[in-house]
Formats: C-alpha cells, sequence, structure tokens
C-alpha cells in the first residue's frame, strides 16, 4: 500500500490518501490541546498510545460485530482505515458526571448516572463543539432518524462493553466521544464507528483511587500523561513489560530512523 497527499490535519490526527480509493491512513500525533485550541502543547510518545489503545479497543468491538473503520495497524503512529463521510457529530456517552456537564448543569462532579446519558455536539471548532439536540441533527439534515437510531443502538452496545473491558482491569469509564461515518459498499451507505477511542476520547478513572488516566491530566494540568496512558497500555494487556519510557523511545528510534 503507497502512502499519498494528506487529506487532512486535525488536532491529534493527519490523514493520508493512499492507492487504494476507499482506504486511507490515519496517523497519530503527540500535539495535545484542549479548551477549543487555547491549549497547546506536544507530548512526546501520546501519539504512538493513543494509535495501540485505540487498535485493541476498536478490534475488541469489532470482534463483538460492531463495524468500524479499523483495517489495521501499520506501525508505531499509523493505521490503515476505511474512509468515511464523517457524521459532523460528535456523541458524548456519559456514565458518571464530569467535566462539561458538571459546569453546564451544576452537577456534582463524579454522581453516577441512573442510566448511560448520550449528548450530541456539532463538530464545529469554530462553534466550540456546542451541545445539539436531536432534533437540530434533523433540521438540519446532520444526519437522518434512521441513521441516530442505528447509531444509538451502536453507542449501548459500545458503552456497555467498554464498561466491562475496562471494569475488568481496575478502571472506570466515565465518559467519553464517539464518531460515526458513512462508508459505501456496494453502493449502499453503511454507519461504522469511526475516529479513535483513546484516553484522548475518554474520562478513565482508577477504580480504586479515582485517578485521572485520561486527556484531563493535560486539561487540569496534573501532570504525568504519558505513565497514565502507559498505565491503561499495560492494563489492556497491550504493552507488557515494557515502561512508559519504553513507549517515547520507540518514538524517538522511529524519527531517527525517518531522518536517516
Ligand atoms: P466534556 O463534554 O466533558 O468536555 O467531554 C466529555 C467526554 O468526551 C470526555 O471524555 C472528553 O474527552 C470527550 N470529548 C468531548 N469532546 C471532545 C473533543 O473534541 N476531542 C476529544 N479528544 N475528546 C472529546
Amino acid at each position: 500500500m503507497k502512502k499519498g497527499k494528506k487529506l487532512y490535519e486535525g488536532k491529534a490526527k493527519i490523514i493520508y490518501a493512499t492507492n487504494d480509493k476507499d482506504l486511507v491512513i490515519q496517523y497519530f500525533k503527540d500535539d495535545a490541546t484542549a479548551f477549543n485550541n487555547q491549549k497547546k502543547t506536544t507530548i512526546e510518545g501520546k501519539g504512538v498510545l493513543n494509535n495501540r489503545i485505540s487498535e485493541h479497543i476498536l478490534s475488541n468491538l469489532g470482534q463483538i460485530g460492531i463495524k468500524n473503520h479499523l483495517v489495521k495497524r501499520l506501525n508505531m503512529r499509523e493505521q490503515i482505515i476505511k474512509l468515511v463521510e464523517i457524521i459532523p457529530i460528535e456523541f458524548i456517552v456519559r456514565n458518571v458526571a464530569s467535566g462539561s456537564i458538571t459546569k453546564r448543569l451544576g452537577i456534582e462532579d463524579g454522581t453516577v448516572l441512573k442510566e448511560p446519558l448520550v449528548e450530541y455536539c456539532l463538530k464545529d471548532d469554530k462553534l466550540g463543539d456546542p451541545l445539539v439536540a436531536e432534533e437540530h441533527i434533523y433540521a438540519f439534515d446532520w444526519a437522518t432518524k434512521e441513521e441516530i437510531k442505528k447509531v444509538k443502538k451502536m453507542i449501548l452496545r459500545i458503552n456497555d462493553f467498554m464498561i466491562g473491558m475496562f471494569r475488568g482491569v481496575g478502571i472506570k469509564l466515565i465518559d467519553f466521544k464517539l464518531e460515526f461515518g458513512r462508508f459505501k459498499s456496494n453502493g449502499k451507505n453503511e454507519i461504522i464507528l469511526a475516529d479513535e477511542i483513546s484516553p484522548d476520547t475518554c474520562r478513565l478513572w482508577d477504580t480504586v483511587t479515582d485517578k485521572k488516566l485520561d486527556k484531563d491530566r493535560f486539561r487540569k494540568d496534573l501532570g504525568d500523561l504519558i505513565p497514565a496512558y502507559t498505565e491503561v497500555a499495560k492494563r489492556l494487556g497491550i504493552l507488557h513489560e515494557q515502561s512508559n519510557v519504553s513507549a517515547v523511545n520507540v518514538t524517538k528510534i522511529s524519527s531517527i530512523k525517518k531522518r536517516k
């Protein structure tokens, strides 16, 4: 497979064309951004960890029948994925109140929700990804009723699976963001899970200590982001005896190789 030109560069990933019109390469950057790009930095090794963690979660979801864009991981930072037309909605799934909902509604951080809550945000950085109602989605043709019905069904299965997967390794799944896309197969549009699922897109708290093992370490200046992401990867059985230092070293080695 040949890597072609850059098609799109987002905050944390770059998409490259390939010689197959249905497939693209997703490259995980080390850039970290928060608060609608107002806070930015580079955290060496983050992209490597997110690539591995997202691959693990999406391939497990594939095994339980959740169709998604992952074809295969290529190397430390890249995956081959199916090219989809992204539905311009961020689907936020909450099991425990934290983050924006606590500020927006005055709910105490850590409040366990009676049942999973799904929120919709319009994917628009300029507008700060505003919360929208399901009716807005239909009013402005961002997705059809049939598509949202399918997405909701997938979301609940994904949430159930992920809660169990993380619970098994001593992690509480507080909330997360999902994106879905339309993939054309045999002339039909199929709705599949897209983007990434990683500590950048989930809130993950240690079951016993409530220690944050996710991007809030960056948002809240808690430090030690790489050790926290490495801890998630190790608990999921992705990185075995490797330490956080080795994840970063691999990045260094691969960039040295590229420069040669
Ligand atoms: P909140 O609405 O509290 O900011 O975010 C809820 C959950 O969705 C968190 O796990 C957060 O990481 C994720 N999330 C929401 N919007 C974004 C986004 O634009 N980028 C990323 N990486 N995660 C997001």
